[in-house]
């Protein structure tokens, strides 16, 4: 049977339904009162009649919009954040004093999530309605693929029998019906000159390598995505900005520098310890942090974690994961570029300024799961190692363009390392070999009637590992916790 497909299409009525009962969250619409009226679904629906209060741990997307809905509803909302600002994985630099490393970034340079996947999914949407500018990356930007050490548009590889081999391995991803291995184990057909390429393309793009992510979890789950293929990135809006923006009722509720070290649900209410011994008593408890936090077990449960949760958690990972902006002083590798796909020591690079900089002078690096391990490892010399295979592909321009402080010669570059950062320790959630969205459908499993979860890692609508997937976590959880109240 098409699992996948027939998900889809329940997912899609589930979604419509879930909509109707909770109606959107209000925030930003409040600050723009002339938008309300086109935007329908803002109708935040009927109160619901509660006494008692709710915390949210985690103030990434999943935790903004799980509270702004349950505001909306009339109901009291803390969220409770470890680090000192508001997004999460969505952190921007947006300002001279921020940019200081990257003189030719003239656009909002992004550490976490980047790309906005859909037009008409739930961020792309959000965009539309607050009309914010967005570049169509696909559209106005071509990606290259690299063999043998170079770099060339698909049209050109195109009579190359392993790189068509290779796209059309790609390309069916989604059709994928076969039994449960991993990316590698599936492309073991290909020729080992595309081995680097498929990597980047499948096993860093979802989160870690060929070696670890499954074929089946990301087959099932891009044939239960709902929304269209576009690729965006916001053309002068920070993403951070943005998600503080649409969530403004919220952001006086956040405690930030709060990290919660324990949930203890078995009293009448749920009692709250923070890393610094404070406690908060409450009625419910929705906790967003990302899964390796959970798989680290910085928060401890009473009554423990459901057991369906736990074996969950060993065929979903979260994997290390940097990102690494360098300034060129030419663009080298195209200006009409989009990604360029298929590096050996990191693999992909992005020419983030593409429609949005006029130098468009500024690469922007994704590694993931092994790869950033190793250059985590190398500390500051991972910009060597990146430049070195740059100049490989091509020609030695990477170390001849790229832009050094005055004074101290260093390359002018940003290295964000999720891995070390103490509240995140990764990037995203991916499938390995066996898992299912069931796995994920898991994750999200509630501790009785007062511990919920959500979070990208627990989306089951194909979108984990983005921000669509956190969003349509919190709704998802929104509507439990309100369930869980009235009893409907
Ligand atoms: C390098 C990188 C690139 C990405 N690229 C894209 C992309 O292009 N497009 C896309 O859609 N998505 C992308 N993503 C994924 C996207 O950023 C995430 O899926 C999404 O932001 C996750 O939101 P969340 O609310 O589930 O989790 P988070 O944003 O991680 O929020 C969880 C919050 O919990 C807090 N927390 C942790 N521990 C505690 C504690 N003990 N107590 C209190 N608070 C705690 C954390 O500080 C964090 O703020 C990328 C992610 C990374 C890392």
């Amino acid at each position: 049977m098409n699992q996948g497909l027939s998900f889809d299409k329940v997912d899609k009525v589930k979604r419509r339904e879930l909509l109707r009962q909770l109606g959107f969250g209000l925030s930003g619409s409040l600050l723009l009162p002339q938008l309300l009226a086109s935007c329908g679904s803002d109708d935040p629906g009927p109160e619901v009649p509660f006494d008692g209060d709710v915390v949210v741990i985690g103030a990434g997307a999943a935790g903004m919009y799980a509270a702004d809905i349950l505001r909306a509803k009339g109901i009291k909302v803390t969220v409770l954040e470890a680090g000192n600002q508001i997004g999460g994985r969505i952190r921007s630099l947006r300002n001279q004093k921020d940019l200081v490393n990257l003189s030719v970034a003239d656009f909002p340079v992004e550490l976490g999530a980047e790309i906005i996947y859909g037009s008409d999914s739930i961020w792309g949407t959000s965009l539309k309605n607050f009309a914010v500018n967005t570049v169509d990356v696909g559209e106005i930007s071509s990606d290259k693929y690299v063999m043998d050490n170079i770099a060339k548009l698909a049209d050109d590889w195109n009579v190359d029998g392993d790189f068509v081999n290779a796209q059309n391995f790609v390309e069916s991803l989604q059709n994928y019906f076969g039994p449960s291995v991993t990316v590698k184990q599936a492309a073991a057909s290909l020729s080992s000159r595309v081995e680097m390429l498929v990597n980047s393309q499948i096993g860093n793009l979802y989160g870690s390598s060929n070696e670890t992510v499954g074929m089946a979890g990301v087959s099932e789950s891009l044939q239960a995505r709902t929304h269209d293929d576009m690729h965006l990135v916001l053309k002068t809006n920070p993403m951070q900005d943005f998600l503080i923006f649409r969530f403004d009722q919220v952001r006086d509720l956040v405690q930030l520098n709060t990290q919660v070290t324990s949930v203890d649900a078995t009293g009448a209410k749920v009692l709250i310890t923070d890393a610094n011994g404070n406690q908060i008593e409450t009625n419910k408890v929705i906790v967003t942090v990302p899964l390796s936090i959970l798989k680290q077990n910085v928060i401890s449960f009473s009554p423990g974690l459901p057991g369906a949760m736990t074996s969950a958690m060993g065929k979903i990972g979260m994997d290390h994961s940097i990102r690494v902006v360098i300034d060129f002083k030419k663009n080298f590798w195209g200006e009409t570029t989009g990604f360029v796909w298929g590096g050996t020591s990191f693999p992909n690079c992005f020419n983030a300024g593409v429609g949005r900089s006029e130098l468009n002078q500024t690469l922007s690096i994704t590694i993931n799961g092994p790869k950033a391990v190793e250059l985590s490892a190398q500390g500051p010399n991972m910009i060597n190692t990146i430049l070195t295979e740059l100049d490989t592909i091509y020609g030695g321009q990477a170390t001849a363009f790229v832009r050094r402080d005055f004074d101290t010669n260093e390359v002018l570059s940003i290295i964000q390392d999720w891995g070390k950062d103490e509240f995140i320790q990764g990037g995203y959630s991916y499938p390995m070999a066996s898992a299912t969205l069931e796995d994920r459908k898991d994750l999200g499993l509630p501790i009785g009637s007062k511990v919920f979860f959500a979070g990208e890692a627990t989306d089951i609508s194909g979108d984990a590992g983005t921000i669509n997937g956190a969003l349509a976590s919190a709704e998802r959880v929104a509507q439990e916790v309100i369930k869980s109240i009235t009893g409907e």
